[in-house]
């Protein structure tokens, strides 16, 4: 950005925010700000609309609840009941429930009151929240539409209004949600919108939601695939419980995210591991709320040794310490595939990622590589040492003979992601 272009490595309290706010920060470690936080801290703060493209990984939460914090922060207003000043909305609950976290870690010194309000639990607790009225509202689109159809909480009193990962809203047929919320806003706010890809739909939404928007990108692909050894492994899909099942006696991998393409394959993956003797839980849409924060309990703190997870349940998941990542199916997007070993290599560090890519995901695999510009590293695999394969038409392609386990799995297509 222009104004900082004489500043390399500015601090937070360079980039306008009040010294409560630099405390909290300083709490949590965070020394400097991320790239996304350098460009759009400022303008956020002299109140601009914005577009942001970036994933979850870059630090956006932070460079969009600093700047609303600071503005809710000073001079801090009266909020009515069933109302709230600033309204976030988030696709899935456990993102919610991070924002959530982020707000009360940053805001600690401000004393202003946020709740989280989302799907799959009872919405008793959350009503009696709303009642007095929040600084921060933080939620999923469908319980929130539903809370304020039963006047439960009005919208017109919003003043900064964020809608985070706008297109996995679209993926996940929350736009028509979104729409009907936006349409309670007061027409003059404040309001940014994130997204990870800009398709059309996600544009047309930007061009009606924001007001002379700027636009700040950041693509940390590059920068996260590069610290990531990544391998790839030729196998028949019967074999790949086998193989996993197989690479997870090596104790290096110690703390590992399995991704699966649905919801049934997770359950199943991680219903094999647990017979397996090995601690697994399965994330997905179709869990309850209280099962999937059970099992990202469990995962962080080392009860279960391996999560397994769709790509949605585990978009803005953020564990410290996963070792690897296995893409038990690979993705049908390749950006899906820059996510999910994301989940390694967090906050500087190094990680691991293995593929399992059988016959009908080859083309995944090139479009995989063309972005990412990188090719895999070929891994053997050795499942049954006693059979020695034949030559090799194509040093990529596993030998069927190579295999003793037979299994029934996911005989068919690739199915869309759940
Ligand atoms: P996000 O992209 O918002 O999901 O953030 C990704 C991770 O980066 C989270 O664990 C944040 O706590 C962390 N983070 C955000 N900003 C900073 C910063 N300036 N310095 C260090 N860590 C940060």
């Amino acid at each position: 950005m222009e104004q900082l272009s004489h500043v390399t490595n500015p601090t937070f309290s360079e980039l306008g925010l009040a010294e409560p706010i630099c405390r909290a920060l300083a709490v949590e470690n965070y020394t400097h700000p991320t790239p996304i936080q350098m460009q759009a801290i400022p303008l956020l703060l002299e109140g601009r609309d914005l577009l942001g493209i970036a994933q979850t990984g870059t630090g956006k939460t932070a460079a969009f609840a600093l700047p609303i914090l600071q503005k809710l922060g000073r001079p801090q207003q009266p909020v009515e009941a069933r109302s709230a000043h600033a309204l976030i909305l988030a696709p899935t609950r456990e993102l919610a429930v991070q924002i959530g976290d982020s707000f009360a870690a940053y805001g600690r010194n401000l004393g202003l009151r946020h709740t989280v309000i989302l799907g799959g639990v009872t919405q008793s607790r959350q009503v009696k929240a709303l009642a007095r009225g929040v600084d921060i509202l933080i939620a999923t689109p469908g319980r929130l539409l539903d809370l304020a159809q039963q006047n439960h909480v009005r919208l017109d009193r919003v003043k900064h209004f964020v809608l985070d990962e706008a297109d996995r809203m679209l993926d996940m047929g929350f736009i028509r949600d979104v729409r009907q919320i936006v349409a309670l806003l007061p027409k003059k706010r404040h309001s940014l919108l994130f997204s990870a890809t800009m398709p059309k739909d996600v544009a047309r939404l930007a061009t009606d939601m924001l007001h002379e928007p700027v636009r700040v990108e950041v693509t940390p692909q590059v920068v996260t695939v590069d610290r990531i050894e990544q391998r790839v492994f030729f196998v028949q899909t019967a074999n790949k419980l086998a193989l996993l099942i197989d690479l997870l006696k090596d104790s290096a991998l110690a703390r590992v995210i399995v991704f699966t393409r649905t919801k049934s394959h997770a359950n199943r993956v991680g219903e094999h591991l647990e017979r397996a003797g090995i601690a697994a839980d399965a994330i997905h849409g179709n869990k309850s709320q209280n099962a999937r924060q059970r099992a990202l309990e469990r995962f962080r703190s080392g009860d279960a040794r391996v999560l397994v997870a769709t790509d949605i349940a585990a978009r803005g998941i953020d564990v410290d310490g996963v070792s690897h990542v296995i893409n038990f199916e690979l993705p049908n997007e390749p950006e899906s595939y820059v996510h999910r070993i994301g989940r390694t290599a967090r906050a500087g560090k190094s990680g691991i990622a293995l593929s399992f890519c059988d016959a009908s995901e080859r083309g995944f695999l090139r479009d995989i590589e063309r972005l990412t510009k990188r090719p895999l590293l070929i891994e053997d695999v050795k499942l049954a040492p006693a059979a020695t394969p034949p030559q090799k038409k194509d040093a990529r392609e596993p030998d069927p003979s190579a295999f003793k386990r037979k299994r029934q799995w996911n005989r068919g297509r690739p199915s869309r992601a759940a």
